[in-house]
């Protein structure tokens, strides 16, 4: 039985911002949830996030580095991240793919990384709106999947599926795309424990759309990007997780 996981993403958006969230959250979910809830942030809100929160909300990082340690300035290690306090971190995300660069060899090495420190990779793959009006998003998310994945079993790490023209675009994918491109990259999974694989949808999932998406069979959770921010739009967004 796959647990949902519901995640935030802050993005580049601080507690400054935001610095009424947790209390704002603690009050709209009044009994702790039955899924899984983590709100990954910036690197250097992470251990005021991880002494503030409650019990029942992780906290995860953004990103990490290829790198266990060294001379590598400015990159934070994945065992940084754990020792901050973090269980998850997000890694591949079409923002840093686009602005750094990362390849899916890159983003296969963070979450081998993630994973020997002890955090839940969150692994994102998705297809541009010109890969999907070509008809080749299948194809781009499977070989983004299977190039991107560490070996590890399959309860060891979250896929999410974010189609890059949905996020932050307030255009979502329906129920029904993303329903069918979670099947697909469930059956892609290399193991035959593919049942125990999280797939997250990400890409404008808002309080309106989210109980919808996450009752289709194969969507296992969110990721959430802008409605993350809003502590009563996330917890309406907890509240419908199956
Ligand atoms: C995201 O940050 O991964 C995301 C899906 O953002 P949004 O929900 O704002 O589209």
């Amino acid at each position: 039985m796959r647990r949902a996981l519901i995640a935030g993403n802050w993005k580049l958006h601080g507690l400054q911002e935001n610095q009424s969230w947790i209390p704002a959250l603690e009050t709209a979910v009044t009994t702790p949830p039955s899924n899984d809830v983590a709100v990954c942030v910036p690197a250097t809100l992470i251990t005021t996030m991880a002494q503030t929160a409650p019990d029942w909300l992780s906290v995860g990082g953004q990103d990490c580095s290829v790198h266990e340690k060294g001379a590598h300035t400015g990159e934070i290690s994945a065992r940084m991240l754990a020792d901050a306090g973090c269980s998850y971190v997000i890694v591949g995300h079409s923002e840093r793919r686009a602005d750094h660069g990362e390849t899916d060899a890159v983003v296969k090495a963070k979450a081998e990384r993630a994973l020997e420190a002890g955090l839940t990779p969150i692994i994102c793959l998705g297809e541009s709106l010109g890969e999907r009006d070509a008809g080749n998003a299948e194809d781009v998310c499977r070989d983004q999947l299977l190039a991107s994945i560490p070996e590890a079993p399959a309860a060891k790490v979250v896929i999410a599926y974010e189609p890059i023209w949905a996020i932050g675009t307030g255009r979502t994918a329906t129920a029904q795309q993303a329903q069918d491109m979670h099947e697909i990259l469930r059956q892609a999974w290399p193991g035959d424990d593919h049942d125990a694989l999280r797939l997250l949808y990400g890409g404008s999932v808002k309080p309106a759309n989210a109980a919808e998406l996450l009752a289709q069979r194969d969507i296992d959770g969110a990721l959430v990007g802008g409605a993350s921010l809003d502590a009563e739009s996330f917890a309406s967004i907890i509240a419908s997780a199956k």
